[in-house]
């Protein structure tokens, strides 16, 4: 068998500002442990022999039609803006259209340094490469837009990072890595025609629909608006929400010190940098808001007429916490049965969700057990659920098949923050196991499987991951 990927690619033609080509630097000793063959055939990929792939999704070999190269970006980190980010421990290797017509990046993560590194050796660990194949693939199952996983592999190379750690390179799919720092590099350095040749670009591989730069800002709007409130409505925290990890496709990117939350608290944070809870749960619509309002700023920079394209672009972004409170609202009534709107729906979530912080009710597994005993003992008071679901009941009998709708939105399993560090832990010592399973268990989110009980468990107060690093 010969590894067969059908690149076609576009960002290779764009202008040699946009990038630097880059080859992949090789590693000593590839291994694959892990290669997603349902979303090779979907994008066309005939995979090659287990050697033949290690080596490729390491680096070691250039796939034929590949193009190897880096792509420039900066962007706004924690609310300062760093004029030049780009990838510093990736390469695009190109892109190829799927069989659903739908064109994506296949990038490798991890794969040595290029011009962007700075100071970084532009490795990965294995622990943050198992985690975002882990945490993207459950998000793709439980229907949010998200990057995926292509493969895994060891390096055989040691990477320091809080101390000694197994190398590894993850191959990243998606629809495109455009951000909205790769707007902000070339509006701030005032490379207005890259700005016109990105914007152009960007609206022909997505919205090809939308006509203009004002058009592909409300289309990004309804992207990242539909895209957050599904992060809300699983309990999704990002961790690093800064501009140049805020996809213009609408994807969720970047999984880096992200986490589902277990018990509800809307102040919850767990990314180890952020000490000022700037991306916490609760905080992260109005985070999008203020992302989207600096790809407003960039773009507006290639019109002449400035008053008239701010006026514009602020008539948009202003447009996005209705948009986003809408969805937000549409998708935790149907959290709690509810199909039809009425008026008093958004007091009855938001009265629940209150009740479930002050009893630190699990997120998850409240909304799993609604309308049974299970729900009333997830509260540290079960009278504070016993209280709230009379009149939820009585709300109830106006809705056709409440039980249904329910057990397709709210997920039976997500990836528990503690269940993805033991797997780490285990497969630092060589054990996979944990890694397929999780795979496994969370491909079928909506799904109650009594085999994995264990999976559905809130962690014990040993088990609880406090803070994910960065360590990437
Ligand atoms: P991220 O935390 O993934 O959003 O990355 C922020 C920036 O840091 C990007 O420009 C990355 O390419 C860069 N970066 C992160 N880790 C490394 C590393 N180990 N080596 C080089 N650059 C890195
Ligand atoms: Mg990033």
């Amino acid at each position: 068998m010969t590894l067969m990927i059908p690149f076609d690619n576009s960002y290779a033609r764009l202008p040699d500002t946009f990038f630097a080509r880059q080859a992949p630097v090789p590693v000593r000793a590839p291994s694959l442990v892990a290669f997603n063959a349902d979303l090779a055939r979907l994008l066309r990929i005939s995979p090659g022999d287990l050697e033949e792939m290690a080596q490729a999704f390491a680096g070691n070999t250039v796939p034929d039609g590949a193009q190897p190269l880096a792509q420039l970006y900066s962007g706004h980190q924690f609310g300062t803006y760093n004029p030049q980010l780009g990838d510093g421990r990736a390469v695009l290797l190109g892109e190829t259209v799927g069989t659903d017509g739908i064109r994506r990046d296949i990038q490798l993560k991890g794969s040595g340094q290029t011009p962007f590194s700075r100071q970084g050796d532009g490795r990965a660990w294995l622990g943050p490469v198992l985690r975002e194949y882990v945490v993207s693939e459950a998000m793709q199952a439980l229907g949010i837009p998200t990057t995926r996983a292509l493969a895994a592999v060891e390096t055989g190379e040691v990477v320091l990072r809080e101390g000694p750690m197994p190398g590894a390179v993850l191959t990243r799919v998606a629809r495109s890595h455009l951000r909205v720092g790769t707007f902000q590099v070339f509006a701030a350095r005032g490379q207005l025609e890259n700005l016109r040749q990105l914007t152009d670009y960007a609206i022909q591989r997505h919205y090809p629909e939308a006509g203009g730069p004002m058009g592909l800002l409300r289309a990004v709007r309804d992207a990242q608006a539909q895209l957050i409130a599904q992060w809300m409505s699983v309990g999704f925290i990002h961790g690093v929400m800064n501009t140049d990890n805020s996809s213009i496709a609408g994807e969720t990117i970047d999984y880096g010190p992200c986490a589902f939350m277990d018990s509800y608290h809307p102040n919850t944070v767990y990314s180890s940098i952020d000490r000022m809870g700037r991306y916490a749960y609760s905080n992260q619509p109005e985070i999008a808001v203020w992302n989207l309002a600096q790809l407003a700023t960039a773009l507006i920079q290639q019109f002449e007429d400035k008053d008239a394209a701010v006026e514009e672009a602020t008539e948009i972004v202003h447009a996005m916490p209705a948009l986003m409170q809408e969805q937000w609202l549409e998708r935790f009534r149907a959290k709690i049965g509810l199909i039809r709107a009425e008026e008093d729906d958004l007091e009855m979530i938001s009265d629940l969700l209150t009740r479930m912080a002050q009893n630190q009710a699990d997120f998850t597994n409240t909304f799993r057990a609604l309308g049974s005993d299970r729900a009333r003992d997830q509260f540290t008071d079960p009278t504070a659920y016993e209280e709230w679901s009379k009149g939820w009941q009585t709300r109830l009998t106006r809705e056709e098949s409440p039980a249904e709708v329910m057990a397709a939105t709210n997920p039976a399993f997500i990836p528990r923050n503690h269940r993805v560090e033991q797997m780490i832990q285990a497969a630092v010592q060589g054990d996979y196991a944990p890694f397929h399973r999780l795979n496994d268990v969370l491909s079928r989110p909506y799904e109650d499987q009594p085999d994995a009980a264990d999976l559905q468990r809130p962690p014990t107060e040993s088990e609880v991951v406090r803070a994910t690093f960065c360590g990437t």
